[in-house]
């Protein structure tokens, strides 16, 4: 089977009410379906149920764009202050979430015990995780990556209690996010390649086109071209560019693998 590519917005906290709509809008207008791809986007929690009304029909079909969430609870519904739910995630079409962004293991100090709870959740509520790793710089340089990817799955996936359907794990190494820089393409092609490797070893029913890889990290829509190339690469998680109208529709077409190649 084919496996499809996926290009997931990031909008973090960039976009408010009013510009996270008119640029929902805009991408519905003029987002031209690419053929085996799939666009998501995750805007703030507040946002999801007011795009969720601009993208009704767009839900429903296979290559319209999707909604995703950019975290997701620990727990079930509840008595638990601040956390948004599985259930109103799925009455809003949210099928996607990502979970354990750098921004957010930084940040929010969230650890690999709270992280493989969150995958849980999602799986058992038919949630599909965006499960970010990457190293950070001093790592690059010290020439850990691949133990440090390695170890990041290991930590969360080993004896995992549930059965992914759908798997999208987003390399993302920290010091190329936001910074303009990506890393060669033959690295990002040899990390994909071990995180494949690690996967198949600890998900070994799991067939491997239920799993996909992509990229995360200064994707803009020249350097997407070149990427989407790699063998390994089933798409991209884009940040910045992605609260941009026209680079987001850019990386969406440039990405068409039988389009650029
Ligand atoms: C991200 O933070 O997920 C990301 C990919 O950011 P950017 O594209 O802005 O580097």
């Amino acid at each position: 089977m084919k496996k499809s590519r996926l290009i997931i917005g990031n909008w973090k906290s960039y976009l408010g009410l009013a510009d996270g709509i008119a640029l929902a809008k805009a991408l519905v207008d003029h987002h031209v379906p690419q053929a085996n791809q799939i666009v998501v986007i995750c805007p703030q929690f507040p946002l999801l149920g007011a795009i969720s009304q601009v993208l009704p029909f767009h839900q429903q079909t296979s290559n319209g764009i999707l909604l995703g969430s950019q975290d997701i609870s620990a727990w079930d519904a509840g008595a638990h202050t601040g956390d948004v739910s599985h259930s109103l995630l799925s009455d809003l079409g949210c099928h996607y979430s990502i979970i354990g962004h750098s921004e957010r293991r930084q940040g929010n100090q969230e650890t690999d015990a709270m992280l493989k709870e969150k995958l849980v959740m999602a799986i058992n509520n038919g949630i599909t995780p965006i499960f970010c790793v990457g190293e950070p710089l001093n790592v690059y340089q010290s020439k850990q990556t691949l133990a440090f990817i390695e170890a990041q799955l290991t930590a969360v996936f080993s004896d995992f209690p549930a059965i992914p359907d759908q798997l999208i794990i987003a390399y993302e190494p920290i010091w190329a996010i936001g910074s303009n820089i990506i890393p060669r393409l033959s690295e990002i092609e040899t990390v994909h390649q071990h995180i494949n490797k690690a996967l198949q070893q600890l998900f070994p029913v799991t067939p491997s086109e239920s799993i996909r890889i992509i990229y995360g990290g200064s994707v803009n829509a020249d350097n997407c071209k070149s990427m989407i190339q790699q063998p390994s690469v089933d798409g991209f998680l884009v940040g910045r560019a992605s609260i941009s109208e026209l680079d987001f529709l850019s990386i969406i077409v440039n990405s068409n693998k039988e389009f650029t190649s």
